[in-house]
């Protein structure tokens, strides 16, 4: 089983002619929400992959929309919680240029304490995979009770920040990272050839598998001794975003499904590839027949 301890975000997006001015009132010509936060959209990429995913994450009551959505794509969401509280959101605007700016408020993905986190791990069975991002609050107690409970830990430290050095990282069985993530947690710079990211890793975290992803230059897994790169696909990328997200949902809902780490890998950057063709974050995920066809 997997559990996904998820953030939930509505991203507000405002079409603007230039990014707001200090002092200025400005006019937006056009307006959408959606679904959006690394927790939900990495939830939805399991559930698309045909994973038994349950979310476990906290939004505004008002936002009941959002949870229906990730209920309507085969996420248990028993444990997503509606609350008094607002939920986590962005207000993004873009500009005529495709520049941004985005204000990110963590609202009821900062409502989480240690209590929370017993409630999960005692509805974890041994061997069961827990998922988290660095968006939720209590995960110091998360990963210094996980490995008493006998569950996998995967950890994708986005976005990145100093409160995750100061987690205790080596209770994680498996660490999601980009390049600029990898580079943090490794102290080495960001144009390091993924080789010496690598090295750089497994001397801070001997124990813990790591996926390191390249964006077009593909993604590395490294477990001990052994490494294996997965090239990306050859496709014309209209829109990156939530190409990682859908690459963690992807592998991680076929590994707990048995399979091997180069078949897990194969379908991940499918899955990905698919996702970067298409516009948007959590719309662009696609789902299991379209990759399942595209392996073919
Ligand atoms: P995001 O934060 O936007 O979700 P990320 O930085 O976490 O992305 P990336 O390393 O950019 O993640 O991409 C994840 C995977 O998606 C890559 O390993 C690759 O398989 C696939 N991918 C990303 N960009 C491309 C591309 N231009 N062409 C083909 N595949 C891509």
């Amino acid at each position: 089983m997997l559990h996904n301890f998820g953030s939930i975000n509505l991203d507000h997006v405002y079409r603007v002619p230039h990014l707001v001015r200090p002092g200025e009132t400005l006019a937006s010509s056009d307006y959408h929400v959606g679904l959006g936060g690394k927790g939900a959209n990495q939830s939805l990429a399991m559930a698309l992959a045909g994973g038994e995913v349950s979310h476990w994450g906290r939004i505004s009551r008002q936002d009941a929309w959002a949870r229906d959505i990730l209920a309507r794509a085969g996420v248990n969401v028993t444990f997503t919680e509606l609350v008094d509280a607002p939920s986590g959101h962005a207000i993004i605007q873009v500009d005529d240029r495709g520049e941004n700016a985005i204000i990110l408020f963590p609202g009821a993905n900062h409502g989480f304490t240690a209590t929370d986190i017993e409630a999960l791990l005692d509805a974890c069975e041994p061997g069961d995979w827990i998922l988290t991002q660095n968006e939720c609050s209590a995960l110091p107690e998360l990963f210094s009770r996980a490995r008493q409970h006998g569950v996998n830990l995967a950890f994708n430290p986005a976005p990145m920040s100093d409160a995750v050095n100061r987690l205790p990282l080596t209770a994680c069985d498996l660490l999601f990272v980009n390049r600029g993530e990898a580079a943090w947690l490794a102290g080495v710079a960001q144009d390091e050839p993924a080789e010496r990211l690598l090295d750089a890793l497994s001397e801070r975290l001997p124990d813990t598998a790591t996926v390191l992803t390249l964006g077009h230059d593909g993604a590395w897994y490294q477990e001990g001794t052994a490494r294996h790169h997965q090239p990306a696909l050859a496709v014309e990328a209209v829109d990156t975003t939530a190409a990682g997200d859908t690459f963690i949902g992807y592998f991680l809902a076929r590994r707990q499904a048995g399979d091997a780490v180069p078949r897990c890998l194969e379908v991940a950057a499918t899955a990905a590839a698919l996702g970067v063709m298409r516009p948007g974050a959590a719309e662009s995920i696609p789902g299991r027949n379209d990759v399942e066809q595209a392996l073919r």
